[in-house]
């Protein structure tokens, strides 16, 4: 740390990535990327985009139209920017003023953004299942950020329990992370556009195959969404180059190969946990694209290194209460025979 750094920074914890390993060639089930590359119409848009001379269009107005159509909303209520990172930390910048709310189990950038902001932070417990208890969510006064499906679980709240703590609390703003609601969970969209607190928030990054050109978006009401403007405006106006506009916008409109890719994700999901189970292991039902699993005699952190050395990576977390888990990402067949070798050989050596 310098001598300059501002004191209210120097304490801060920054979020840990994924690792992005250089030293050799895994199998890469780590950071929940799409095992399918961008649509071809995707390509074509983006190597249709190269006058870099001229700013982007700061209002996005294209890709928000085409969002707007996709999602059968306004594009008025629609915000995009990039990465849904950035987007929960400038709605937690724009509503957190009296605090905000997640659970002890779940996306760790939360209490990352949480603390850059410098925000009060409640945190609620999850229970001995890692679920989600609503009504412990309910009236608490202040915003909220819930995760649903949330990660990395890969288990959900239910939009009647979300419309219920979003009642519950109609003068604080409940943010829902959608980052992972393509792979089968229902969507609180509709919700945004009855309640006024609530904003959804979803990425191109896990279904749609974008993860590296950084866009996310988030649908509230039309006043929601001019407050995350004006915070946009006051940081980044032109956070989204002109490619990632494009690559975006073909991306929303390729619905075919949208449903292709997640549905193949989610076949392979029940397919490799069913083998999993079947080896012996604990792995919840998942609304992702990944699994979140534990073998009652191998502790989280021995399977991850055990299968690191093998040449798959997943994640493994340290958090005491996640500690004895993996999360592996759903790819190809193909990756997936490779982790389910792999690992049933790690169990059998048991
Ligand atoms: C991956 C992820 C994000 C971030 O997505 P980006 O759009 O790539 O910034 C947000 N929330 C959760 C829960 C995620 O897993």
């Amino acid at each position: 740390m310098s001598r300059f750094f501002s004191a209210e920074y120097s304490s801060l914890a920054p979020y840990v990535p994924g690792e992005q390993p250089r030293d050799k060639k895994y199998v890469k089930l780590n950071t929940n990327e799409s095992p399918f590359p961008p649509s071809p119409k995707v390509i074509e848009a983006v190597s249709e985009e190269t006058d870099f001379r001229l700013y982007p269009d700061p209002e996005c107005r294209e890709l928000k139209n085409a969002l707007g159509a996709a999602l059968d909303v306004e594009p008025e209520t629609v915000f995009v920017s990039n990465g849904s990172d950035s987007i929960l930390s400038h709605a937690f910048a724009a509503f957190g003023g009296e605090g905000i709310a997640f659970a002890d189990v779940t996306y760790g950038f939360d209490s990352v953004i949480a603390a850059y902001h410098g925000l009060k932070t409640r945190v609620i417990e999850t229970e001995d299942d890692l679920s989600i208890d609503p009504e412990k969510f309910m009236g608490l006064g202040c915003a909220a950020v819930i995760t649903e499906p949330n990660a990395p679980t890969g288990l959900c709240v239910g939009v009647a329990a979300i419309e219920e703590i979003a009642k519950s609390s109609p003068d604080r703003v409940l943010i829902v992370d959608e980052a992972y609601v393509d792979f089968g969970a229902e969507s609180s969209l509709r919700l945004a556009g009855r309640l006024d607190n609530v904003l959804v928030v979803r990425t191109f990054s896990k279904s749609r195959q974008l993860a590296g050109a950084r866009v996310g978006f988030a649908v509230g009401s039309k006043e929601l969404i001019r407050d995350l403007e004006t915070l946009k405006f006051s940081t980044d106006p032109y956070c989204l180059t002109r490619q990632s506009l494009a690559a975006a916008k073909a991306a929303i409109e390729d619905k075919d190969y949208f449903e292709r890719t997640r549905r193949a994700i989610m076949d392979e999901r029940e397919r490799t946990r069913v083998q999993l189970l079947e080896a012996g292991f604990d792995c919840a039902p998942s609304m992702t694209n990944f699994l979140f699993a534990k073998h009652p005699g191998i502790p989280g952190g021995e399977l991850y290194l055990g299968l690191k050395d093998r040449g798959v990576l997943v994640r493994h977390f340290t958090q005491p209460k996640i500690s004895d888990y993996i999360r592996v990402t759903v790819g190809s067949r193909g990756d997936m025979d490779r982790f389910l070798t792999e690992v049933g050989a790690l169990a059998a050596a048991r």
